[in-house]
């Protein structure tokens, strides 16, 4: 397999455009075009990472954390992020990173973490909202199917398990061919009307750009006429943490210790009266602050998240519990489903593929 196979599987899971629009996902370090025997799955690429991918004969480090999230100016040991990246290239280990674009991916971080703790019923806390666009493009009848095609080879029209999603309405064009102009139909200088299809489709902002080029290059006008437009139709296949449910009541001091015991947390802080009874969990992997307000509505009786600040903390409602169990520990969870979905992947190509998760503890953070 070669390293751009990895990055299909991956982003067919994980779609590149839904990752927050300031993270940097994607091959950080490495050739696509390079064959891949090898792969180590870790939270983020350090030192000991490194070590340990070169005495297994690695060739690729799929990460969560971006090796290059503020991308260095300089690949000198001089920062911990040139050094390691420099590291990487001399021996030759690529590295690829799915971060926010796996957080908000069905069976990604926070359902991992949701099922690592036992819930049910898993769904995605808040839908993704603010990264669908609408595309429509004028065509004369005869080309609709070549926009249609142009949609999906892009990415336009998909809606959940299905794709060439569009509608079509006919109307009446016009337009006046000025001199410079070389029409397609009609005659310079003279007011045309013709019969033309709008063809409207739903498309990711971040696909907006490729999408219009790929019309373009089968519309037949000189002038494609087009609009694209922002909708605020919340992207229902991709979402912000998982709310689910403990199969039997429990208590907040019960689930602490549960907590704690199945992400390996040594300690773990939490707001909330230890004996009070929760069963509906939300959850978010990492920094999940941003989405109390959420988990509450969502009638949660506790939240599972981490990077809590101390105000935060005096804002959370009465009718929750919160717990931070740490940032490495609600995001590991993640290694095992990543790795396994690499394996069956190439298993399901037929290709050799060796992965393995790493054995090193990438947490900085210690307690006592
Ligand atoms: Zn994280």
């Amino acid at each position: 397999m070669r390293i751009s196979d990895i990055e299909h599987i991956v982003e067919a899971w994980a779609p590149r455009w839904t990752a927050w629009e300031r993270d940097n996902v994607g091959l950080q370090v490495g050739d696509p075009g390079r064959t891949v025997r090898t792969v180590g799955v870790a939270l983020e690429v350090t030192d000991r990472v490194i070590a340990e991918a070169v005495r297994r004969n690695a060739d690729l480090l799929v990460t969560h954390h971006p090796l290059m999230f503020r991308p260095p100016r300089t690949l000198t040991p001089g920062s911990s992020t040139g050094r390691l990246a420099l590291e990487c290239a001399e021996r030759k280990i690529a590295v690829y990173s799915a971060h926010t674009n796996l957080d908000v991916t069905r069976d990604g971080v926070s359902f991992a973490l949701s099922k690592t703790l036992g819930l049910r019923d898993i769904r995605f806390l808040a839908p993704l909202e603010g990264v669908l666009a609408k595309i429509a493009v004028f065509v004369p009848p005869g080309h609709e199917e070549d926009v249609l095609r142009a949609f999906a080879s892009a990415g336009a029209g998909e809606i959940g398990n299905y794709t060439h999603c569009s509608f079509r309405t006919p109307g009446v064009g016009t337009f006046l061919p000025t001199r410079q102009a070389d029409p397609f139909m009609g005659t310079r200088g003279s007011l045309e009307s013709t019969e033309e299809l709008r063809i409207e489709a739903i498309v990711p902002r971040a696909r907006v750009r490729e999408t219009v080029e790929r019309v373009r290059a089968v519309h037949p006008y000189e002038e494609m006429a087009y609009d694209v437009y922002p909708v605020d139709t919340p992207e229902a296949g991709y979402g912000m943490g998982a709310v689910g449910m403990l199969p039997h009541p429990q208590t907040l001091g019960a689930f602490l210790r549960s907590v704690q015991r199945h992400l390996k947390a040594d300690s773990v802080r939490f707001c909330g009266d230890a004996h009070r009874i929760v069963q509906r969990v939300a959850v978010c992997g990492g920094s999940g602050s941003d989405l109390i307000t959420a988990a509450a509505k969502s009638g949660a009786d506790v939240f599972v998240t981490a990077d809590v600040t101390y105000h935060t903390w005096h804002d959370v409602p009465a009718s929750m519990a919160l717990i931070d169990a740490g940032h490495w520990e609600t995001e590991h969870v993640i290694l095992e489903p990543l790795a396994r979905r690499l394996r069956e992947s190439a298993a399901e190509r037929h290709e050799r593929l060796n992965v393995y998760i790493t054995r090193v503890v990438t947490n900085p953070v210690q307690s006592m």
